[in-house]
């Protein structure tokens, strides 16, 4: 029986890890799971406190760390780029070359060209794919949501480490820049299960039923994501 403490069930922020936690009357220790789409989870004892868990998981962290590193959806092979002239990054499933320029101001796509800054590099990108996405997956998770009779309080693009989006139970949801990176109907698959995530935290039959439900063939997307993820472009500026 799931019971209802303090703040949990709910999520655990630790560093950069997310941990769904979730109360059980049954169990006398936490037990942590990395789940098979880099999720964490723990199921914790009704007397518990938040100090316990943190303190537990930051003991764990090395352990947590190397279970992310053979689960993540991302992979370990990524190809480096150069912010030179011709350069190709994703967005939106297609590759658009960079053009450097003289102008003074922020990233911009224009003509079929990524227009970046002499001198400017990953951090600049990154940022664009954040301004660029926030307004762009708004417009495209509302329609998801109202079709699951759920509503999107506030949806932020930012850097998630090993995921591609969070969630918490108040209709907050977060998602990877590197999303952007996706073709749309792999987004789409992306927003599906953090919208789900409203009404299930872990990833269990209902969990994907729900997904299915809203998703028929969301098994054949989140195999292509899969496949996708280690093609991405994923500098190291901090998740
Ligand atoms: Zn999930």
């Amino acid at each position: 029986m799931l019971v209802t403490v303090k703040g949990f069930p709910g999520v655990l922020r630790v560093g950069d890890l997310e941990i769904a936690v979730s109360i059980s009357d049954r169990r006398k220790s936490v037990r942590l799971t990395v789940e098979r789409d880099a999720s964490v989870t723990a199921v914790a004892p009704p007397q518990v406190s938040r100090d316990e868990l943190v303190k537990m998981v930051e003991a764990k962290r090395a352990w947590l760390y190397s279970k992310l590193a053979e689960h993540r959806d991302f992979g370990e092979a990524r190809p480096a780029r150069e912010y030179v002239a011709g350069e190709g990054f994703p967005y939106l499933g297609r590759s658009y070359r960079l053009r450097i320029v003289e102008s003074g101001s922020e990233v911009r796509l224009i003509r079929g060209r990524l227009e970046l800054n002499r001198g400017g590099g990953a951090q600049e990108l990154v940022r664009w794919y954040c301004r660029v996405g926030e307004p762009w997956l708004k417009r495209r998770i509302a329609p998801w949501a109202s079709r699951m009779g759920l509503e999107v309080t506030g949806l932020r693009v930012q850097p998630l480490g090993y995921r591609w989006g969070s969630c918490s139970r108040e209709g907050r949801i977060n998602i990877h820049w590197a999303t952007m990176q996706l073709p749309p109907t792999l987004i789409d698959y992306v927003l599906v299960h953090e919208v789900a995530h409203m009404l299930q935290p872990h990833h269990n039959n209902d969990f994907w039923r729900l997904v299915e439900r809203t998703m028929p063939d969301y098994q054949e997307r989140r195999e292509r994501l899969r496949r996708l993820g280690p093609d991405l472009w994923l500098p190291d500026v901090g998740g």
